[in-house]
């Protein structure tokens, strides 16, 4: 009997049942192929629009599992990926073919309480790092939705409610173990492997598996004053917003969701479905001092519903999980924004009436404060200049609506793009891979392929949005 696999030249290798067999013998986690019991859960990835058949999947228990796994695949020079959180837009996470490289069982997170240090291993979940910081009054700075892989949105960038304060994930990761495309285990940091600490940090998994990271946690909460404040579609609502945000402290941080209303408890029955823009808020520091901060916003005209309170950090960072569950077809398209002129917002309101879907919403995340004030070549995240970043949500059900849905995100990112600064933040390209014309790596583009060419010449490690190795000279 033989196995057949994709290698990364297009061609099929035959793997046959001795080398299957001493492969498997050599994990502690599972090998599962096609045909096993788990194989169908395990490749499964959040959104729906993927489906993608890898040859066999390692479930990796730890750095052993993924060092193993890295040499197989680099000598036979087969297809891989490697799944985190499984979040990935684009289904990065998984490849046609080839291997898959699971570390969803990687979840350990062990905080260091007088250091303010947190490591977690790449298959953690944003929930599981709150889980386990928030116990010591700490959080690390990530993205909004808890059920998120830290490992995905680390190596991307990372942003959510406390980057304004204390930057993105990638600013406040402090050292990585890392196994590169030669099945060596590497740290890196600021004083060890620096060209390589450089690399993955905004590098998208580029340049190895990741098998744990090393991150700084800040003080937060337990409680912070956040939640939504419900706005009637308006745009007026947006130029107020606009103009008060330039002067926001940097523990404030304002996100705006423009689509129909989801049935929330704290609304009006009458004023479900409704399109509006809700200002999803949160205060990162005292909340006498949020209160008062965030009460002009809670003041743009009438809300129609406003849910601002104190609430456990953690509770807040599972807010919009219900809003984003798994398994429905996605097609997200992202544009970054200095400001949001006029056109923007008309364009943005206008599009509420088009939308195919009562799931679709345009999400922008208000970016800037200490995140803004890291040099572009600190390190290979580069979009330091970026205020906003619109997120066009397309989501649905049922097949029968991708056209549509497809049809009306790709109308609306086109609209956009003579006022958007053809930026892209990596962990928002879609499967089609279509960017604009900064891209996701902007002016670090050109050393990403330096070290490329030095550390994975081969592009061992290319289901992602890849950088082509440049030859070394
Ligand atoms: C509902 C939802 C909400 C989101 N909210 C935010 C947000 O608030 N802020 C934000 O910044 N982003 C957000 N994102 C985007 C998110 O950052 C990306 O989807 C990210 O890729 C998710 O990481 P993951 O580990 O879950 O992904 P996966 O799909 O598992 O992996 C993504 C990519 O990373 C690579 N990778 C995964 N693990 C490793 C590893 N250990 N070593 C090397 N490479 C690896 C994979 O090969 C793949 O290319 C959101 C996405 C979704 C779907």
């Amino acid at each position: 009997m033989t196995t057949n696999i994709n290698c990364i030249d297009g061609s099929i290798l035959q793997l046959n049942d001795d080398e299957l067999e001493s492969f498997k013998a050599s994990l502690r986690g599972e090998l599962l192929g096609q045909a096993d019991k788990d194989y169908e859960v395990a490749r499964q990835v959040w959104n729906m629009m993927i489906d993608k058949c890898p040859a066999l999947i390692a479930r990796c228990t730890g750095a052993a599992d993924v060092i193993t796994a890295v040499r197989f695949a680099a000598e036979r020079e087969l297809l891989i990926s490697i799944k985190g959180g499984g979040h990935n837009i684009a289904g990065s996470a998984v490849c046609e073919g080839g291997l898959m490289l699971d570390l969803s069982g990687m979840t350990a997170v062990i905080v260091d309480p007088e250091k303010k240090t947190v490591k977690a291993q790449a298959g953690a979940l944003l929930g599981d790092l709150d889980h386990e910081t928030q116990a010591f009054g700490l959080a690390v700075p990530t993205g909004i939705n808890s059920t998120t892989g830290i490992a995905g949105l680390a190596l991307g960038g990372g942003y959510g409610w406390l980057s304004r304060k204390f930057g993105h994930t990638v600013d406040n990761i402090l050292s990585v173990d890392i196994v590169t495309a030669d099945g060596e285990f590497k740290h890196a940091s600021a004083t060890e492997n620096e060209e390589l600490f450089w690399a993955v940090r905004g590098g998208s998994g580029n340049f190895g598996v990741v098998t744990t990271f090393e991150f700084q946690a800040h003080d937060v909460g337990p409680m912070v004053l956040s939640g939504p404040c419900v706005y009637a579609l308006n745009p007026d609502i947006l130029k107020k917003y606009r103009e008060l945000e330039k002067t926001m402290p940097d523990e404030a941080a304002i996100w705006l969701v423009i689509r129909r209303v989801p049935p929330f408890p704290f609304l009006d029955e009458k004023d479900h479905g409704r399109p509006t823009i809700i200002l999803a808020m949160a205060y990162s520091g005292d909340i006498a001092e949020g209160e008062k901060i965030l009460a002009p916003y809670r003041n743009l005209g009438v809300p129609l519903g406003d849910a601002v309170a104190p609430n456990p950090y953690a509770g807040w960072q599972q807010a919009f999980d219900p809003l984003v569950g798994p398994r429905a077809r996605n097609y997200w398209k992202s544009s970054d924004f200095l400001e949001l002129t006029d056109d923007v917002i008309d364009i943005i309101c206008s599009a509420v009436e088009t939308m195919p879907s009562d799931e679709c919403e345009m999400f922008i995340a208000q970016l800037g404060g200490a995140a803004g004030r890291v040099a572009v070549t600190d390190m290979a995240y580069p979009h330091r200049n970026t205020r906003f970043t619109m997120n066009i949500h397309g989501r649905w059900q049922t097949e029968d609506m991708d056209a549509d849905c497809l049809s009306w995100v790709r109308g609306l990112y086109s609209n956009l793009e003579e006022h958007a600064t053809g930026s892209v933040y990596v962990n928002f390209v879609p499967e089609d891979g279509e960017v604009r014309k900064v891209g996701p790596y902007g002016a670090n583009q050109k050393r990403l392929e330096e070290i490329k060419g030095r550390i994975d010449p081969k592009n061992l490690f290319r289901t992602n949005i890849n950088i082509k190795a440049r030859p070394i000279k």
